[in-house]
């Protein structure tokens, strides 16, 4: 069964099950695995490699876990996200250190446990000089580059432009002595460290930026006489096809684009980490909204849903750039007859352009039908924006057996009313006495 026969399954299976209530995310299990296979496989040529997938992608605890089991480590960028995969069980060596503003003492926490960090400037690096001391770490350290080889498509998510806010830019005056100068003075500086952006930047142009730190790792080799360097981390953003089932890039093309050019990748010399997101997730999750009232409005039809800026606030505060495929849906989970009529699918939240698409053609929605928003299994329901005081949505894994059988395990609980006034200061109702 593939995995838009999955999907349909596991949508009628979650309206019979009414787990639409009145919105939920879903993760099909064995895409996640598939995806991950693919993955393995396809860099498979270039040696030692270990692969941690993005923690901000999806960072719900029983899924980094499942992915653990699965052998993929996690990249973590806050001491929220290093906490919930510390608590799936990735901890020390398991867990990449990536953020351009980590605190001594995320710094300190990630040495004493021996997670690898990516320093992210000279700042960072002379507080690490402190940190490491006399003894060697135990911790993988290492160094994030700006290679600059440009954007991509969305500006937002590029992160090797000439004044990107990461990383140590390759080409600045000067930038490229002072990056040898360090390497020389700090022997435990073992690795680079370089990720290009996120959705919108094509293969050829992530190459660019591994091109240019295999160069320099090269280049830091020479200079020290050993070989100092001795891994590589290439980043994620392997970008996804939103607009069709077609997944778009695989791994496979992208270490063949990697490989044609940088043929030496697999000579054995470096090892390498992969921390990709979007690729191994998007895909293989989507989210389900009730449609709890229709209109028209200056003659325009309009679907009012629960799924809003809350779960997909690049869609919507973006819509150019982060368009959604949706699909219609009776209440059993069944796809709607035509016609298409354009018509606004909108969310909950009170502002006018909380809209998960604009005249949208698609069969004439009815209250109580389902709206399904494909390839949202990375940073749309795992990245809640609290807008409105709008709850997470619950959020279910689930396999479909081969006769079509589809079990569902609950991954998070929708956040409960108790919980939504903890989070507004609960605990402190008493603290502000006017009279
Ligand atoms: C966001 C991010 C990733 C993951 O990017 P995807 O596009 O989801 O693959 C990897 N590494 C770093 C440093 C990131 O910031």
């Amino acid at each position: 069964m593939n995995r838009t026969e999955r999907k349909l399954r596991a949508l009628s299976a979650a309206a019979e099950q009414n787990l639409v209530d009145p919105m939920a995310g879903f993760v099909d299990l064995a895409g996640v695995r598939e995806a991950v296979e693919d993955l393995t496989k396809a860099f498979a040529p270039l040696g030692r490699v270990q692969h941690t997938v993005a923690a901000k992608a999806c960072g719900l605890a029983p899924l980094l876990r499942f992915l653990g089991d699965l052998g993929v480590d996690a990249e973590v960028a806050s001491p929220g996200e290093t906490a919930v995969a510390e608590a799936a069980g990735l901890r020390g060596a398991r867990l990449v250190l990536d953020s351009p503003a980590k605190t001594t003492a995320e710094l300190a926490h990630a040495l004493a446990e021996g997670t690898a960090v990516n320093a992210d400037n000279f700042q960072e690096l002379a507080r690490l000089d402190r940190l490491v001391g006399a003894a060697p770490p135990r911790s993988v350290l290492g160094l994030r580059i700006n290679p600059q080889v440009g954007a991509g498509r969305i500006g937002d998510t590029s992160t090797a432009t000439a004044a990107s806010k990461f990383g140590i830019p390759l080409r600045d005056n000067g930038n490229r002595a002072l990056l040898l100068e360090s390497f020389a003075r700090r022997p435990w500086l073992t690795r680079l460290h370089v990720h290009v952006g996120s959705q919108g930047c094509p293969p050829e142009l992530m190459a660019e930026g591994v091109a240019a730190v295999h160069e320099l790792a090269e280049e830091i080799n020479t200079e020290a006489g050993y070989r100092q360097v001795t891994s590589l981390d290439l980043g994620g953003g392997l970008p996804v096809n939103f607009a069709s089932e077609d997944p778009g890039p695989t791994y496979a093309g992208y270490v063949a684009t990697l490989l044609a050019r940088v043929p030496a990748l697999a000579d054995g010399r470096y090892g390498f980490v992969t921390e990709f997101g979007r690729s191994l997730l998007a895909k293989n999750g989507f989210l389900v909204s009730t449609v709890e009232y229709t209109k028209v409005a200056g003659g325009r039809p309009i679907a009012v849903t629960h799924a809003g800026a809350q779960v997909a606030a690049r869609t919507v505060l973006q819509p150019e750039h982060w368009p959604l495929r949706l699909g219609a849906f009776d209440a059993t989970g069944t796809p709607k007859p035509g016609p298409d009529v354009p018509q606004d699918i909108a969310g909950p939240l009170c502002f006018a352009g909380d809209l998960l698409a604009r005249e949208r053609p698609l069969p004439l929605l009815e209250p109580g039908d389902l709206v399904l928003a494909h390839d949202t299994g990375a940073y749309y329901f795992g990245a809640h924006y609290a807008y409105n005081t709008l709850p997470r949505p619950a959020v279910h894994g689930f396999t479909v057996s081969s006769r079509g059988h589809v079990e569902f395990t609950p991954i998070r609980r929708a956040q409960s009313l108790a919980e939504l006034v903890a989070d507004a200061g609960g605990e402190f109702l008493g603290a502000l006495p006017a009279a």
